[in-house]
Formats: structure tokens, C-alpha cells, sequence
């Protein structure tokens, strides 16, 4: 048996196109082109990869970028005051700060300083909130990006069990609150979990959120399961693999996202679905 590919290239590049009519159609009755501010603070190359696959993305959609860079040794203050302004800007319907930030910058005080009506990354402790009792808000943008991969590829997923490893902010915790609302049965591991081989072999639904290349061996996978690998590990050899053994795993599995081609377009894709929406709730009342 080998798995089918949850290709989240292919669905990304349909949901950038259908942002991009939507801001076609904006345009054309009148109202602006959504924005989206991003801040890079330092020199990381990681990270200056990530900003400029997402300005490329807004770019393709029609939604304008504003990228601001900023020396890596820039103080808090310096930051705030920057959020503080896009936050009044008119322009701008998203703000986000790319992650990590340098040392000296306290990152939970500076997502908090982000008008939470601007948070197109979702990490506000509002919209987590807002989340966590499944009101609507914005969602951070991996695991929404993984909910729009299953639902457009049409895979069952009330009453499915889960098994999610990782339980960072950014990806496991809010995965875990997403697969709850459709109605799955979450397991949330970490690195104090006890058996974790055991928990993915039960499981219909594997979500790998660890940060460590092949961690997830191929013979953990349960046979026909679906298996989602969040994973970006940078190879000495300069590759780029994901947190599951894909090989081991494609035999056992019935679904499963390559890396790179699965999780990280949906995730740049779903940035600009948040920037979108952000700028439709923030249209006149008659224009909605
Ligand atoms: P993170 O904040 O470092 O969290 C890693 C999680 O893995 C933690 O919860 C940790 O447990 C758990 N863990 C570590 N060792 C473990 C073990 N031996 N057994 C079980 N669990 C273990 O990482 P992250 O930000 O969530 O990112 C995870 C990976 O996804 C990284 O490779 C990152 O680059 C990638 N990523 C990809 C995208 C994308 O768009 N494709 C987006 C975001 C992140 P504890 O909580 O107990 O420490």
C-alpha cells in the first residue's frame, strides 16, 4: 500500500486563487486591497526565507505587503511603538511579527500589543480564547491551513481518534482546539508522554508537531490512517524533511502530507485567508 498525497501545494495554490478573485472583486465594487504588515526583526535566514515566501503569496493574490525589517538589537519600545502605529493605520487589516524574536524582546508581550482585530496570525490570547470556545476569530494560521487540506480533500473526520504531538502555541494547542470542534477525539502529546508509539498506533489521525527530523517512526503509523507532518527540519545536507519517517509511514498510511509540498503552503495560504476576512469584517456595514 502506499498513501495518497495530501497535496497542500496544489490546494493552496486553488486558495490563493480564490483569495485573488475575492480581491478582484473587491477592487471592482470599490473597496481597497486588503494589507498585511510584517515585521522582521534580526537576521535570522529561517525567517527571511518565511517573510519573503509570504510577500511573494500577497503578492500573487493582490493583497498588499508591508514589510518592515528592523536591526536585530531593536529594543521592545522600539517594537511596540512600531505595532502601536500599525495598529491605527487604515491601510493595514493584518500585523504580523515573525517568530523567533531576538532575546531581548519579551514575544508574549508584543503578540498582546497586536490589535487582536489585526492578529491575522492568531496568536492573541483573545482570538486563542475566542478559539478555545469555538467562536469565530482568527486562527492560527497551520492548523487552520491543515483543517482547510482535510476538509477540501473531503476526509472524514467526527469521531476520528487524533493523536497530535507537540503542544507549542503556535501549532499543537490550536490543532488540538481545531480537530475538537469538528468533532474528533483529541490526544495531545508532548515530551513527558509515556508510550507516545503506542498512542500513534491507535490513532486515525496523526498531527506531528515536534521539530525533529524523522521522529515518527513508519511503523507506528496505524494502516490507513491519515497522517499530517508539520515538521521543517533543515538538513546538514541542506534538505529540507519533516518530523515523520515519510517513507515507513507512506506504507502503512492512507493520507499523508509531503515536506516540503503539505503543510507549509496551507499555512502561507491561510495567512492571506486571515488577511482577507480581517478586511472584509472591517468594510462598511453595506458593503459586507
Ligand atoms: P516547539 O514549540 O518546539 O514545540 C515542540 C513540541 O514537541 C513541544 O510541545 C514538545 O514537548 C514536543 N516534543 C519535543 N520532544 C518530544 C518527544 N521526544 N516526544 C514527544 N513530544 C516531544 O515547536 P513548534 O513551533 O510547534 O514547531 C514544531 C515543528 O513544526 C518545527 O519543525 C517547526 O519548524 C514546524 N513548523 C512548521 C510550520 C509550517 O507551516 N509547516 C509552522 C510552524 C511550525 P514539550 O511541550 O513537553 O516541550
Amino acid at each position: 500500500m502506499s498513501a495518497n498525497i495530501l497535496d497542500g501545494k496544489q490546494v493552496a495554490a486553488e486558495l490563493i486563487e480564490d483569495i485573488r478573485q475575492a480581491v478582484q472583486h473587491r477592487l471592482a465594487t470599490g473597496r481597497r486591497a486588503p494589507g498585511l504588515a510584517m515585521i522582521l526583526v534580526g537576521d535570522n535566514p529561517a525567517s527571511r526565507v518565511y517573510v519573503s515566501n509570504k510577500e511573494r503569496a500577497c503578492a500573487r493574490s493582490g493583497i498588499r505587503s508591508f514589510l518592515h525589517i528592523l536591526a536585530p538589537d531593536t529594543g521592545q519600545s522600539d517594537l511596540l511603538d512600531l505595532i502601536q502605529t500599525l495598529n491605527a493605520d487604515p491601510e493595514v487589516d493584518g500585523i504580523l511579527v515573525q517568530l523567533p524574536l531576538p532575546t531581548q524582546i519579551d514575544s508574549g508581550a508584543v503578540i498582546e500589543h497586536i490589535d487582536p482585530a489585526k492578529d491575522a496570525d492568531g496568536f492573541h490570547p483573545y482570538n486563542m480564547g475566542r478559539l478555545a470556545l469555538s467562536l469565530p476569530g482568527f486562527r492560527p494560521c497551520t492548523p487552520r491551513g491543515i483543517m482547510t487540506l482535510l476538509e477540501r480533500t473531503g476526509l472524514p473526520l467526527a469521531g476520528s481518534d487524533a493523536v497530535i504531538i507537540g503542544r507549542s502555541n503556535i501549532v499543537g494547542r490550536p490543532m488540538a482546539l481545531e480537530l475538537l470542534r469538528v468533532d474528533a477525539t483529541v490526544t495531545v502529546c508532548h515530551s513527558r508522554t509515556r508510550d507516545l508509539d503506542r498512542k500513534v498506533a491507535g490513532a486515525d489521525i496523526v498531527v506531528a508537531a515536534v521539530g525533529r527530523a524523522q521522529f515518527v517512526a513508519g511503523d507506528w503509523i496505524k494502516r490507513g490512517a491519515t497522517v499530517i507532518d508539520v515538521g521543517m527540519n533543515h538538513t546538514a545536507a541542506g534538505t529540507l524533511v519533516g518530523d515523520v519517517d515519510f517513507a515507513g509511514a507512506s506504507r502503512r498510511a492512507a493520507w499523508i502530507t509531503p515536506v516540503p509540498g503539505g503543510v507549509g503552503p496551507m499555512t502561507v495560504a491561510t495567512l492571506l485567508q486571515n488577511t482577507l476576512d480581517s478586511a472584509a469584517a472591517r468594510d462598511p456595514l453595506e458593503n459586507r
